[in-house]
Order: C-alpha cells, then sequence, then structure tokens
C-alpha cells in the first residue's frame, strides 16, 4: 500500500472521510485475522483429532490462503483445520457481515430483518442461529452449580413447526369412545429440569414429556451440582431421592410465592422462567426439535447481561463463535434435537388402545 507516499494534509474531507472508513474495515480484518490464528495456536497444543471421525491418525496437509494449518485424516480421508466446525466454518461471509449477524443474534433480531441487514437469504441466518445455539451448549454440559441452588421445572407445549407433514406422528384424534386418553395431557408437555446458584449460573435442559420423577431430576441434576450448601426446590418428592443420593441439604418450599421460616424461597429460579416466556415471545412458536438450542440461548444471554458490559458481549459471542465447535451444518440443521422421541410420545394417538 502507498500509504507513505501520501500527504494526507492534500486530502480533501470526503477523501480523508473514506480512509478512514477503509483504515477501520482494515482494522476489523486483521483483529478477526488474529482471532482466527489465536485459536489454530491454542488448537496445535491440544492433541489433534479429527472432527470428522474423531480418529488421532491425522496428518498435516498444506495451509489455507490464510496460513492455517490443514489436516488430512488416515482414517476417514476427510481434510480439516482449526476453523472445521465452527460457527462460520465455509461461510463466504464478511467480517462486517459477521457484526451484523452476532448484533441480530444478541438483539433477538427476527431471521428476515437480520437476513435484510446481512443482505443473504433467510435460509443463510436460519442455519448460522442454529450453529451458534449449538456452539452454545457447551456452557450448560460443564456447568457446576455451588453454594445456593434454587431448583424448579417447568413445561413447555409439544410443538411440530418444521417437521414434514409425513414425518408428522400425528396421524388421528384418539380412538377412545369417551375421548380420553390413557395417559394425562401432561405426557404431552416437555418437561425442562432448571436451576439457578447463588452467583446466577443456571441452565435449563429438556428432560422429557410429563411429570418429572426421581430419575429425569438425578439424570440432569446430579452431574451440574458442585459443592452445594443449600437445595430449594417445591414440595415435590421427585426431588428428593436427589436430595438423599447427594445429601444435600434440602429445603422444600410450599408453593410458588412462599417464602419459609428460614427465608428460603424460589423467587429467583422463578423470574427466570418468566424471563424465558418474554424471550420466547420475541419468536414465532419455537419447534420443540429446537427447543434445547433456545434455552441454551436464553441462559447465554442471561449471562451475558449479568456479567458483561453491552460493548463486551458482541466480543464474547464472536468468541465463541470462533472456538466452540459446531456438529450442525446444512444438511442436518432440520433434524430433532430435543432428545426426544415424538413417535413414543405420540403413541397412543397413533395406534389405538387394544387392551381396554
Ligand atoms: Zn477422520
Amino acid at each position: 500500500m502507498e500509504i507513505e507516499n501520501v500527504n494526507i494534509y492534500d486530502l480533501v474531507l470526503e477523501q480523508i472521510e473514506k480512509l478512514i472508513t477503509k483504515l477501520q474495515q482494515a482494522l476489523n480484518i486483521v483483529k478477526f485475522r488474529k482471532k482466527t490464528i489465536s485459536r489454530t495456536a491454542s488448537y496445535e497444543k491440544e492433541k489433534i483429532i479429527c472432527p470428522h471421525c474423531q480418529s488421532e491418525k491425522v496428518i498435516k496437509y498444506g495451509h489455507t490462503k490464510d496460513g492455517i494449518q490443514n489436516y488430512k485424516c488416515k482414517d476417514c480421508y476427510k481434510k480439516f483445520n482449526a476453523l472445521t466446525n465452527t460457527v462460520f466454518t465455509a461461510t463466504r461471509l464478511t467480517y462486517d457481515q459477521i457484526l451484523t449477524f452476532l448484533k441480530c443474534f444478541k438483539d433477538k433480531i427476527s431471521l428476515r430483518k437480520t437476513a435484510k441487514r446481512m443482505g443473504v437469504n433467510k435460509n443463510t441466518v436460519f442455519l448460522l442461529r442454529q450453529k451458534m445455539m449449538n456452539a452454545l451448549k457447551e456452557k450448560r454440559e460443564n456447568i457446576k452449580l455451588s453454594g445456593e441452588v434454587e431448583c424448579d421445572e417447568i413445561y413447555e407445549s409439544i410443538n411440530l413447526k418444521g417437521t414434514k407433514p409425513k414425518q408428522m406422528p400425528r396421524f388421528s384424534k384418539p380412538r377412545q369412545s369417551n375421548g380420553t386418553t390413557k395417559r394425562g395431557i401432561n405426557s404431552h408437555k416437555v418437561c425442562i429440569a432448571s436451576a439457578i446458584d447463588e452467583n446466577d449460573n443456571m441452565f435449563m435442559e429438556i428432560v422429557g414429556t410429563g411429570p418429572i420423577s426421581s430419575d429425569m431430576a438425578i439424570q440432569s441434576l446430579s452431574p451440574k451440582l458442585g459443592k452445594i450448601t443449600k437445595f430449594v426446590t417445591d414440595c415435590k418428592s421427585s426431588y428428593e431421592k436427589l436430595a438423599k443420593d447427594r445429601r444435600l441439604n434440602l429445603k422444600q418450599i410450599k408453593a410458588k410465592g412462599y417464602t419459609d421460616s428460614e427465608h428460603n424461597s424460589l423467587a429467583n429460579i422463578n423470574s427466570v422462567h418468566s424471563e424465558w416466556s418474554k424471550f420466547l415471545s420475541h419468536f414465532r412458536g419455537v419447534s420443540t426439535k429446537h427447543l434445547q438450542g433456545y434455552l441454551d440461548w436464553f441462559c447465554f444471554d442471561k449471562y451475558l447481561n449479568f456479567s458483561l458490559e453491552d460493548n463486551k458481549q458482541i466480543n464474547t459471542l464472536l468468541k465463541k463463535s470462533m472456538t466452540v465447535s459446531t456438529t450442525i451444518n446444512i444438511n442436518n440443521v432440520y433434524s430433532n434435537y430435543s432428545g426426544l422421541d415424538f413417535y413414543k410420545i405420540y403413541s397412543d394417538y397413533l395406534y389405538p388402545s387394544t387392551t381396554n
């Protein structure tokens, strides 16, 4: 660049403004590249594993045009590098477009508006959003709650939005003459376990359908509990086994809105739940197969707002999107990520009961 030969005092206002814009863009690109390289550097320190088949038999295989080391797997023959399976892999987005996406993601802007602002189509934004949400699940999977923990579950109706008619599990209405189903309405509700600790660490996780059972509570909560001083729940017996197994100091509150004589309550987790409802209202119906992604997004959004000023939030999201792996891609983005088997859930609708 011939910047040394330009006497900046010869420039007119318009040229200076143009130059500043260009410098700003250059700055962004260089900063972005640095982040890419730092991810590559940390990647090289770790044991290199093929992201496609988890094999350790990998060899160096040239560089990308940005100087990133490529590898080839000797087991599956696929090529990869440090950026494979991150949120922006295989996109041809500019740094500005990526920032626009992250800003819209942070502000819960609709797919249509985000697409317009980025100058891409809606499907691209849909895929990016799903990849981003999927990358955030790591926070839930590794979370450790400690100190005083409030725990309660919520239920959401099953939403089969985005399921092709052919794959719809609900073929017919129940056939029983009295119109009742074998199981209660609750078995068609998604059960979401959730907890928050005294430092505002929190998670929300789909654990099944119908009322929470002891097994669901143990499976979801037990791995996420660190050193707990107090474990506050409502009066459901489902939490008692977990408390007994883990020798937790269990405090059970009579009902929503109550505070016991020791001032224990479920106020914090209840306010998380009402914020979750508000968060959901930004979207026009969330498909159950993608619901866990939205739960992880919501929790991450809370974490961003708790801990960081507005201008640092985008940077944190950028770092996440560049360093966390996701397995979502164009081919599997419409798969069911809820862990729920909709055919099983609706089995009493599919196959009329023969026992009564
Ligand atoms: Zn491989």
